[in-house]
């Protein structure tokens, strides 16, 4: 029998449809694998008796000919993502076992359509990080190695759980979000496709909140294909988030393959930074050249305010953190330490239960927004903001239908290299946030290697809800890269 878990989703999807394996081998194939890799640390709760109860559901439902598009699919699930009866805790020991009543909106379409949940994927803790160490279960390793090196390497963050289970082959698609990188970035630290939607396009029902104006949820997937594929059954209008817009999903996976000629794809020359590895550059040149050969134009593109974009983030991100984080206090949720009064409860319970980079978060939130700073900086930073969104705008409307940066200044790092200097760490996010301060889409796309030996990607920035056209220019990426698996040593 074919390898089970190195399938493609659409190549499961056949394969269960001719009946060349059931949906019960396929989810068993996939346990096996998460048993074998828990030295990656990618899952942080497996559900093994749940998945084994939908995926048989799932071969009844294909033996009756009503198994949804995702029928049998088994997928893993950002511990941001609220399953009902199931423990979400967003990685933080404050949500400690929290077991919420009810689904979040993205899951609930995915167990419509079919698909089977294996587990919860570890993650930065609330989504705060780019390498995920701020996790309280421990950092995730990425399978990916530098050639003749076994120095644990981190799958980025904050979905670095979604990327590892990802490319190692623990599950055959994830669930991620997005509010300044944490799809794109994984992505291009492990060799898979992640795409960030146009903020609107998913519902954030459900999701523990981060940033909810920056916010939005998406897939992570071995290609462009399951990427779409997955994409389909996670978007959609949702009455229960004001911020999800009602516009038809389009069948995303008919955009794989299209033909780009005649696209003009912009290249902004603000991204190209002083003291760029040559990789990087190389990999940018190579993925225009890609496009140019599919018919595409080329044209370079100015985003005047992409130096503001990290610090004007850095503000804004904090400022909604620190007040989204304002309902952890011991009385509703999770942990509560004792005390002599409630106040003192407040202040202990939220020591004890928030790391470090997310109490720096919450300082500089409240820092921002208080009274005397809140013009200064907040204010300051959300005029930036409209800024940045008007760059993208004026770009467009120059009739640019797409633009090609690289995913991330480097490969993966090493755990506790970027440990000492927050800004360091922040950097990661230096070609991603100024996407999600615009609300656009965004997709990462394997692109090549450094000469490690480690994977890199190149990001294809949208139009607002756009998102058909960078399944089909990821495409052609992808046909020209090729894919890229790394080696099993774990
Ligand atoms: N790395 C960024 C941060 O720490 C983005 C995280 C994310 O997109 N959730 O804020």
């Amino acid at each position: 029998m074919t390898d089970l878990t190195s399938m493609t989703i659409a190549e499961a999807r056949a394969g269960l449809a001719k009946k060349s394996f059931t949906a019960r081998e396929l989810t068993d194939a996939h346990l096996a694998a998460i048993e074998a890799a828990r030295a990656l640390n990618a899952y942080v709760l497996e559900t093994p008796d749940l998945a084994r109860e939908m995926a048989a559901e799932a071969d009844a439902r294909i033996a009756k000919g009503e198994g949804g598009p995702l029928a049998g699919i088994p997928l893993g699930i950002k511990d941001l993502f609220a399953t009902r009866d199931i423990r979400t805790t967003a990685c933080s020991k404050i949500l400690g076992n929290f077991i919420p009543p009810y689904e979040s909106t993205i899951t609930s379409q995915l167990w419509r359509d079919g698909a089977v949940l294996l587990g919860k994927l570890n993650n930065d803790e609330f989504a705060m990080g780019s390498s995920n160490e701020t996790s309280c279960f421990g950092p995730v390793t990425n399978p990916w190695r530098r050639e003749g090196s076994n120095t644990t390497l981190v799958p980025g963050g904050s979905s670095g759980g979604s990327a590892s289970a990802v490319a190692a082959q623990l599950c055959m698609g994830a669930t991620a979000t997005d509010t300044g990188g944490s799809i794109r970035q994984p992505a291009a630290f492990t060799a898979t496709v992640g795409i960030k939607p146009t903020y609107g396009r998913c519902s954030r029902w459900g999701i523990v909140a981060f940033a909810s104006s920056l916010d939005q949820a998406g897939p992570i997937a071995r290609d462009v294909r399951d990427t779409a594929i997955l994409m389909r059954s996670m978007a959609g209008h949702d009455p229960k988030d004001t911020t999800s817009v009602d516009i038809a999903v389009p069948d995303y996976e008919a955009a794989v393959g299209k033909s780009v000629k005649g696209m003009k794809i912009g290249i902004p020359k603000e991204y190209r930074l002083d003291g760029m590895p040559a990789e990087i550059e190389k990999l940018w040149s190579d993925g225009a050249a890609w496009l140019k050969a599919a018919g595409a134009e080329l044209v370079e593109v100015s985003l005047p305010h992409t130096k503001y974009a990290l610090p004007a983030y850095y503000i804004v991100a904090p400022a909604e953190a620190s007040s989204n984080l304002a309902r952890y206090d011991g009385v509703r949720y999770g942990l509560r330490e004792q005390a002599k009064n409630i106040i003192e409860m407040y202040e202990n319970t939220r020591a004890e239960g928030f790391g470090a980079e997310v109490r720096r978060r919450v300082l500089i939130g409240t820092y921002v927004l208080s009274a005397g700073y809140y013009d200064a900086y907040y204010l300051r930073a959300q005029k930036v903001r409209t800024l940045i969104k008007k760059d993208f705008e004026d770009c467009f409307a120059k009739g640019v239908t797409a633009i090609l940066t690289p995913a991330t200044p480097s490969a993966a790092f090493g755990v506790g290299e970027k440990g000492d200097d927050p800004v360091e760490m922040y950097l990661n996010d230096i070609f991603t946030v100024t996407v999600n301060m615009a609300g656009l889409p965004g997709i990462a796309v394997p692109a090549g290697m450094d000469a490690q030996g480690l994977p890199l990607g190149l990001q294809l920035i949208g139009r607002a809800f756009d998102e058909e056209t960078l399944f089909s220019l990821g495409g052609v990426i992808e046909q020209a890269a090729g894919r890229f698996t790394p080696p099993k040593w774990w």
